[in-house]
């Protein structure tokens, strides 16, 4: 079973960055191999960081999206899209 692979090597070394990412996205998905996880970063200081990180990459993310965008950056999209219907 999938399930048991990820929570087995979970124990025995640290994922990815970019594992620790999907992880954190699927969590509602693998409640128990994210329930896993979170007992490692508790004492992992590695992968500790790098949720730190990924969780402010998100929130830098967010911010932007929720802002409008400069008026000049609109215009520019709308120029771009000329040429390419021309
Ligand atoms: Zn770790």
């Amino acid at each position: 079973m999938q399930e048991l692979n990820r929570i087995r090597r979970l124990q025995d070394e640290c994922p990815s960055a970019r594992t620790i990412e999907e992880l954190l996205l699927r969590a509602h998905k693998f409640p128990k191999v994210f329930r896993e996880f979170e007992l490692h970063m508790l004492m992992c200081t590695r992968c500790g960081e790098i949720v730190k990180r990924i969780r402010l990459f998100y929130e830098i993310l967010e911010r932007e999206m929720s802002e409008q965008p400069s008026p000049k950056i609109v215009q520019f999209a709308k120029t771009l899209e000329a040429d390419v219907q021309s």
